[in-house]
C-alpha cells in the first residue's frame, strides 16, 4: 500500500481511541499479525505485550481459529436470531454452560463489552421491576472502575478518569465507594468493606445491582483486589435484597490464573458479563449470562419477556471462532502456562520496586504492572518500544504488558527488557 497517503487519509478522517482528532497521537501501520508478533508496514516486527486491549489470548492468525471462522463462513455468515437458532450458537452455549461457575445458565448473545453490561444493568432493573421493587433502579460500584463507553456503563465507570464532568447532568446518578485499598496479596481486614456496608445500609431500597470488575480492576487503573473483598460483597448483596453483576470482560478465560477471576473467591454473581477474549480476539462480541430464578422473574411478570434484542445476535461466525477459541485454551495447560508467565514477569519486574521513579510493581496471572510516580507521555515511550520490537501502550502512570498466552520465555524478557532500559531512559 502507499503508506504515506494512507496515513494522510487516516490522519485526515479517522477517530482513534481516545486522542485527538485534530492532533492525534502517532499511529503504526500494521501489515499482518502471526501469532505473537504484529508486523508493521515497513516490515518491522513487534512483540505483542497488549493482546490487543486482553483480546488475542491465543495470539493472531491462528490457524485453529482461522479454520473454525472459514468453516461457518462456508455455510452462512449471518442470519438474524429471531425466529432462528443455528448449531454454532448452541454448541458455544454448551461450552459456556461447561465452564460457567454455579446456575449461571441463562445466556445473552450481544455485540460488545459495553452493550453486555447494558443489558446486565437493564436486567438487573427489570428484574427488580417483575418484582414489583421499581424503586431499585440505581446502582452501586466502586471508583477505579471502567464498564465501557456506553451511556449507562459510562455512568458507571470512575468518575474522573471516566470524564463524568463532561456529561454532568446528562449522566444517570449512581453510588459510588472508594476502591478496595487491600492489594491481592495484602491480609484481609473487614475495615476495608466499611464504605460498602454504610452505602449498602442506607441505600439498598434503591439499587438494583452492585456491578464491579472481579478482582482485577482494569482500564481504570489496573488495581488488583482481594477474593475476600468480593466474598464479603456478594455476601452484602444476599443481605440487602442487591444484585451482583461480574464484570468478567477483561477477566474471563484464565488471564487472573482462573478461568473467571471471580472462581479467586468462589463467587457466583446473579449475573455475568463476558466479552473480549470471548472470541480470542477475532470479532466484537459478548455475553451477558445470568440464573434460572431472575430469567423466570424477568419472564414472569409482563411484557415476559426482556427488552432487549440486538440486530447481530448471535452472530454465526463470533460463536463459531469463541467456541472454537474456549476449546483451545482447555485444550492445554493453561493453568500452568499462566502461572509461569506470572512468575516470570514477577521476577523481571519486581527489580524495578527499587527505581525511585517508581511507585509500585505488580503482577497476577498473566498481568505485569509498573505504576509510575509521574505520567508518561505515551507518544515518546510508545515510540522506543517500537524501536525496541516490543508492543507496549502505556496509559497514565501505567506501563503494563498482558501479552498473548502463547508467548514464550524469551519473548517475555524482551518485554521486561525494554521496560526496564525505557524506564531507566527517563
Ligand atoms: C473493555 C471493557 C469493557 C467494554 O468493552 P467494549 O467491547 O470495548 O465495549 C467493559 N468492561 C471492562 C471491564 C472492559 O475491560
Amino acid at each position: 500500500m502507499n503508506s504515506k497517503k494512507n496515513i494522510q487519509t487516516d490522519k485526515a478522517h479517522l477517530w482513534h481511541p481516545y486522542t485527538s482528532m485534530t492532533k492525534p497521537l502517532p499511529v503504526y501501520p500494521v501489515k499482518s499479525a502471526k501469532g505473537v508478533y504484529i508486523e508493521l508496514e515497513n516490515g518491522k516486527k513487534l512483540i505483542d505485550g497488549m493482546s490487543s486491549w486482553w483480546c488475542a489470548i491465543h495470539g493472531y492468525n491462528h490457524p485453529v481459529l482461522n479454520r473454525a471462522i472459514t468453516e461457518q463462513l462456508e455455510k452462512m455468515a449471518h442470519v438474524m436470531f429471531g425466529g432462528f437458532t443455528h448449531e454454532s450458537a448452541i454448541q458455544l452455549a454448551e461450552k459456556l454452560l461447561s465452564i460457567l461457575p454455579g446456575n449461571l445458565n441463562k445466556i445473552f448473545y450481544c455485540d460488545s463489552g459495553s452493550v453486555t453490561v447494558e443489558v446486565a444493568m437493564k436486567m438487573a432493573i427489570q428484574y427488580w421491576y417483575a418484582k414489583g421493587l421499581e424503586e431499585k433502579k440505581q446502582f452501586l460500584t466502586i471508583r477505579s472502575g471502567y464498564h465501557g463507553d456506553t451511556w449507562h456503563a459510562m455512568s458507571v465507570c470512575d468518575p474522573e478518569t471516566g470524564m463524568h464532568s463532561i456529561y454532568k447532568g446528562a449522566l444517570p446518578q449512581q453510588f459510588f465507594i472508594p476502591s478496595p485499598t487491600l492489594q491481592f496479596h495484602e491480609e484481609w481486614n473487614e475495615k476495608d468493606a466499611l464504605h460498602l456496608i454504610q452505602v449498602l445500609e442506607k441505600n439498598h431500597k434503591k439499587i438494583a445491582a452492585l456491578i464491579l470488575e472481579p478482582i482485577v480492576q482494569g482500564a481504570g487503573g489496573m488495581k488488583f483486589y482481594l477474593p475476600e473483598y468480593l466474598k464479603k460483597a456478594k455476601q452484602l448483596c444476599e443481605t440487602y435484597n442487591v444484585l451482583l453483576i461480574c464484570d468478567e470482560i477483561a477477566t474471563g478465560f484464565g488471564r487472573t490464573g482462573e478461568l473467571f477471576a471471580c472462581n479467586h473467591a468462589s463467587v457466583i454473581p446473579d449475573i455475568i458479563c463476558l466479552g473480549k477474549a470471548l472470541t480470542g480476539g477475532y470479532l466484537s462480541f459478548a455475553a451477558t449470562i445470568t440464573n434460572e430464578h431472575i430469567a423466570e422473574t424477568i419472564s414472569g411478570k409482563e411484557p415476559g419477556v426482556f427488552m432487549h434484542g440486538p440486530t447481530f445476535m448471535g452472530n454465526p461466525l463470533a460463536c463459531a471462532v469463541s467456541f472454537a477459541s474456549i476449546d483451545l485454551l482447555l485444550a492445554y495447560n493453561w493453568k500452568q502456562k499462566i502461572k509461569e508467565i506470572e512468575i516470570q514477569l514477577a521476577r523481571e519486574l519486581n527489580p524495578l520496586k527499587t527505581n525511585n521513579k517508581v511507585a509500585d510493581v505488580r503482577t497476577l496471572g498473566a498481568i505485569g504492572v509498573v505504576e509510575m510516580k509521574e505520567p508518561v507521555d505515551v507518544a515518546s515511550v510508545q515510540k522506543k518500544f517500537v524501536e525496541k520490537g516490543v508492543w507496549i501502550r502505556p496509559f497514565g502512570k501505567l506501563i503494563y504488558v498482558m501479552p498473548p498466552y502463547i508467548i514464550k520465555p524469551d519473548e517475555i524478557s524482551q518485554l521486561t527488557d525494554a521496560i526496564k532500559q525505557i524506564i531507566s531512559d527517563l
